[in-house]
C-alpha cells in the first residue's frame, strides 16, 4: 500500500503516520525526520536544510526530490510506504508522480488531516518530542514531568521550529505552498478528508475507515 498523509503543521501527521505505518507494515517516510537527522549528523545536506528549517520555510525542492529518489530505490519502501510531510509543493507532487510512474508504481490514497488554525497553533506550542524514542506528545493533556518521556525515560525537547514566530511562518508557508495539493489530489480522485480533531484513537479510527 502506498499512502500520502497531508495536513498543516500540527495536524497530527507524525503521530498518526507512525501508527498507520506500523499497522500496515509499510515504511514511514517523514522528510522532516530525515532532515532533522541530517542536521544532527551535520552532513552537507543537513547544514543547507537547517537554514530553511530554522526559519520555518521549505527546503528547496531539488534537495527533497533527491532524498526521495534515494529512498524509493531502497528495498525497505518496495512493499509500501506512507509519506509524511512529502510532497509539500505542486512541483514536488508532479516530480513524485513521474518518479513513481517510472518505477511502475502509483499512490493508492491521499489522506488530508484537517484541523482549525487556532488549534494548530496551540498544539504546536504545546508539542514536545522525546530525544530517545521520538514519541511526539502534547503537554496540553499531560500531567507528568514536562522534561522526561513517560514511555522510555528519555529527555523531552521542544522543536526549534515550534517557537511562536516560526510557527506563524510555517502556517503561512503551508497555506501558500502546500494547501494547493489538496485540489491537485482531489482532481485525480485520490483524496479523502479526515477530521484531525479529537483523541489520537478517534482520529486513527477515522483514518482507518477511509483506507
Ligand atoms: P515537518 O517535521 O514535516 O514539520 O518538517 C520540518 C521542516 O522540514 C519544514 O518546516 C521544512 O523546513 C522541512 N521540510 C520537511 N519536509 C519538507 C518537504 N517535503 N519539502 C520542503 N521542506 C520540507
Amino acid at each position: 500500500m502506498r499512502l500520502v498523509l497531508l495536513g498543516a503543521p500540527g495536524a497530527g501527521k507524525g503521530t498518526q503516520a507512525k501508527r498507520i505505518a506500523s499497522k500496515y507494515n509499510i515504511a514511514h517516510i517523514s522528510t522532516g525526520d530525515l532532515l532533522r537527522d541530517e542536521v544532527k549528523k551535520n552532513t552537507q545536506l543537513g547544514i543547507r536544510a537547517n537554514e530553511y528549517m530554522e526559519q520555518g520555510t521549505l527546503v528547496p525542492d531539488e534537495l527533497i526530490i533527491e532524498m526521495i529518489k534515494r529512498i524509493l530505490e531502497n528495498d525497505s519502501s518496495k512493499t509500501g510506504f506512507l509519506m509524511d510531510g512529502f510532497p509539500r509543493t505542486l512541483n514536488q507532487a508532479e516530480k513524485f508522480d513521474k518518479m513513481l510512474k517510472g518505477l511502475g508504481l502509483s499512490i493508492d490514497k491521499v489522506i488530508n488531516l484537517h484541523v482549525d488554525e487556532e488549534k494548530l497553533v496551540k498544539r504546536l506550542a504545546a508539542r514536545r518530542v522525546c530525544q530517545s524514542c521520538n514519541k511526539i506528545f502534547s503537554l496540553a493533556n499531560y500531567d507528568g514531568s514536562p522534561e522526561i518521556c513517560p514511555y522510555c525515560g528519555g529527555k523531552l525537547y521542544k522543536r526549534k521550529d515550534d517557537q511562536e514566530d516560526v510557527i506563524k511562518q510555517r502556517l503561512k508557508v503551508y497555506e501558500k505552498q502546500t494547501k494547493p495539493l489538496i485540489d491537485y489530489y482531489k482532481k485525480n480522485g485520490l483524496l479523502d478528508d479526515v477530521d484531525g480533531d479529537g483523541s489520537e484513537d478517534k482520529v486513527m479510527e477515522r483514518i482507518l475507515s477511509v483506507i
